[in-house]
Order: structure tokens, then sequence, then C-alpha cells
């Protein structure tokens, strides 16, 4: 029924990259034989789900959304690949995201942008804006986003849809292409709290493989999520995350959802964090520096694309050649960014000051939470714009994750969830819950009780 779906629509959305219509129809009658025969199934048996093209896979292309890997097949599958095929979930196939989750609204993928499922003409957020979109157009129940600055949870709310980044250290980054490796997090897709917390389940968990992940059990999320409830919870608010460039319906329903939430027994707390309003910038030098750093492993010589390979050119001449016509335009202005950042004298005033607004975003979080049990904030400032309409305007384009971005440097976790429509333009509003770094069960908690 979901590649019927996906036939209907894909054409029009573009939330695929590649469709494996024979494996997963493989897969599905596989988990219909184990179950004839009274084998032991897996916990998603049977479930398709869309998987951000940013994740390694054997058996199908991933190109992260760049035309240096175009048509790359990797030789193993990620941690979370294994972990999904483990839980017998049948993977439809790979979605369309920025080039190498560089953006926030898919119009960065070198293979053309996806439509917003709610209004064609508008973009589905981004970078993961293929996995929101493909559960928003119902061609999968669950998908797989990528979360360094906002890329779960930023198109989860312009979609409609629940996108949940996990504690840093939560899910495995072992085969997730890196792109900011400090701030880089995997995490859950799905129409519902409930859907998103058994997904979060069957991929998180300690990996020896990836050595910033963390060796402790999996906060009960799953429980949590058949638990809602806000009673006796304190419920932060913080200042910042107001003001010039929110949108008006953004805000009504925000202030909607903190009446609600007073109304099912929660006590509302004002928060001030004044570092956040350092967080764009301090995401803008971390971000660029890390992707300059893991890009450089793109030298022609070790995968996809080669240009230039004649027998005239040196391998220097071939590496920038390749660069040149692999990579797009924001990927070419963060690896320049970056590197201009982390050049000899120019560390310190750069990365390293840009390090120290990190520790001080942690820290008003860490007071944060000694007052709150979860801070509530909208997601990201305005509803789904059009198409085009900031393509050619970066500042702009990174207002969008003004709200998303402290997690992301701090590491602990936080979802969206829908919270209605903006009146204005009749789009989708998300709330965005944060919570303190492994009490991702609170996310779920406090989302259950208000979905
Ligand atoms: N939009 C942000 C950026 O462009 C965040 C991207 C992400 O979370 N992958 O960097």
């Amino acid at each position: 029924a979901h590649l019927a779906r996906i036939d209907a629509v894909d054409e029009k959305v573009h939330a695929f990259l590649y469709v494996d219509r024979e494996g997963a129809l493989a897969v599905a009658r596989a988990v219909d034989a184990k179950r004839d025969a009274g084998e032991r199934l897996g916990p998603l048996a049977g479930v398709p789900l869309a998987l951000k093209d940013i994740f390694t896979t054997k058996d199908m292309p991933t190109t992260v959304g760049s035309k240096i890997l175009e048509g790359w097949v990797p030789p193993y599958d990620a941690t979370l690949t294994q972990k999904l095929r483990a839980a017998d979930v049948v993977i439809l196939g790979k979605t369309n995201m920025d080039e190498f989750a560089m953006g926030s609204s898919t119009e960065n993928s070198a293979y053309g942008p996806t439509g917003n499922p709610w209004d064609l003409t508008r973009i589905p957020g981004g970078s993961g804006g293929g996995s929101s979109a493909a559960l928003a157009s119902y061609e999968a129940p669950l998908a797989i986003g990528t979360d360094t600055g906002g890329s779960i949870r930023q198109p989860a709310s312009m979609t409609g849809t629940v996108g949940v980044k996990p504690t840093y250290g939560g899910v495995s980054r072992y085969g997730m292409v890196a792109f900011s490796s400090s701030l880089d997090q995997g995490g859950p897709c799905a129409r519902t709290v409930l859907d998103a917390a058994l997904l979060h389940e069957v991929i998180a968990g300690h990996d020896p493989m990836d050595s910033t992940s963390i060796d402790a059990p999996v906060p009960p999320v799953v429980e949590a999520a058949r638990n809602g409830s806000v009673e006796g919870m304190r419920v932060g608010v913080v200042k910042q995350f107001a003001g010039e460039g929110y949108q008006a319906g953004v805000v009504q329903r925000f202030n909607e959802s903190v009446e609600l939430l007073k109304s099912l027994g929660a006590t509302i707390v004002e928060l001030d964090c004044p570092s956040f309003d350092l967080a764009l910038s301090a995401y803008y030098l971390i971000a660029p520096s890390e992707c300059s750093s893991n890009l450089a492993r793109f030298d022609a010589m070790r995968y996809g694309l080669r240009v230039g390979d004649d027998g005239t050119k040196s391998a220097e001449e071939v590496t920038a050649l390749t660069r040149e016509a692999g990579f797009g335009d924001e990927v070419k202005r963060r690896v320049i960014l970056g590197t201009y950042a982390l050049s000899s004298g120019y560390y310190d005033a750069y990365y390293g000051s840009a390090q120290k607004v990190r520790t001080l975003i942690t820290r008003d979080f860490e007071k944060a939470f000694e007052q709150v049990d979860v801070i509530v904030s909208p997601t990201t400032p305005t509803t789904a714009f059009p198409i085009g309409e900031r393509a050619d305007d970066p500042m702009a384009m990174y207002l969008a994750d003004l709200c998303t971005i402290p997690t992301n440097l701090a590491g602990n976790s936080a979802m969206s969830l829908p919270c209605g429509l903006a009146p204005e333009d009749g789009l989708p509003v998300g709330l965005q819950i944060i919570a303190p770094a492994m009490k991702d069960d609170r996310l779920y908690k406090v989302g259950a009780a208000v979905e």
C-alpha cells in the first residue's frame, strides 16, 4: 500500500531519492513467512520506514543529497540501519535532504527540492525535508532524520509531524555521514508521539563503534509515551525564544499550548537564558569548522565522483576539479568559512570563542533545569515559506533554526510536535519540548499529554 502511495504522489512531493521496491517487498514477505512459521518477530515487524539518505545502506545508494556521492553504494550498513533490519522494519527507500544536511529547506539537495505536502509550492523544512514530507504525505508511517541544528525538529514543525532529537550520544553515529560530529544526532520521525517512541527505542542504545555513544540504558520512552501527563510538572518558557521575527500565528498557537499545559496541571516558570542569543553565531562557526574537516575525505580518490582523471593531471588537480563539480554552493560556503575559522591565528578568535559560548549555553540549560522539568518554545519562528524565498539569503535561512540550535550545542534532547495551524496561512505550527540529557522520556511524557 505504501509503495502504491509513493507511485501516486512522489512524482509531485519528491520525498524519495531512491525507492527499493524489490527489497521492501522481499523483507515484507520474509516477515510474513516468519510469522506464519510461528517465529519470533522484531518489535517493528513489517512496518515501512523512510530512511534519510545520510545513513549507509549496503543494498542501496547513499548520496547524502550530493553529486559527489552519486551512485555510491556503501560496503556496510550504519548501526542504525542494522538495528532497523534487526527489528524487521521494511525500509522503503532513501529520502531527499539538503546536501550533507546543510540547510533548512531541502532546496540545497543536488537532486532538486522536496515539496511540502500541505502546499507543494512551499518548503518542507530541512535538512530532513524528505523524511518529514514522506510522513505528511502518507508515503511512510515512520522515518529517520538527523539533527545537527534542527534538521529533525524544524521539518517536523513545517509538515505537522513529530520529530525527536535524542540526547547527543543516544543513537549511534556509526555509518551516518558526518557533517558536524560534535552536534550530529540521528533520531525518530513519525506522525504520533507513541510511534516516535516505538522507533526511538529500536534505534537507540550504546554502540562500541561510535566513540561518543553513551553507555547507559535507553530512557524509558515508550512507557512515557503511553502515560502522558504534566500533572505537577514545572515547565519553563524562555524569554529569549520570542520577539521580532516570530509570526503572529505561531506565537498564538504557542501561547495556547502554554495555556493547555497549565490546564493539565503544569506550573509555568519564566526563564532567562541570555547566552541563547549567541547560539546561532556560535553554531555557524562550529558547524562549518567541523564540516570543513569532515568533508576533506571527499577527495575523488576514495568515493564516488572523479572529474578530470585523464592521465595529464596531478592528484591535487583531480581532487580540486572533483570538489568544484561535486559540491553545491552551500557546502562550498561552509567549507570556506570553516577553513578560515580554523586557520592559524584565527582559531582563538573564532572557533575558540564559539566553544566558550557553547559552554555558556550549556550552563544556561543547567541553571534552567534546576528550576524546571522541561522547557517549551515554538520549534521555528515561522510556518513553511515558499520554495525560493530564502534561497539567495543564507542569513534568512539560518534564522529558521533559532530555537532548535541551543539544544544541539548543549547536547540535550528535544521534540517537535504539531500544535495546530497558523490562522493566517493554515499551515502547521510546531511546539518544541526540551529536556535534559538522558531524560528523553520526559519529552514523550509531555508530548503525549498535549498531543
Ligand atoms: N539548518 C541547519 C544548518 O544548515 C541545521 C542542519 C541540520 O540540523 N543538519 O546547518
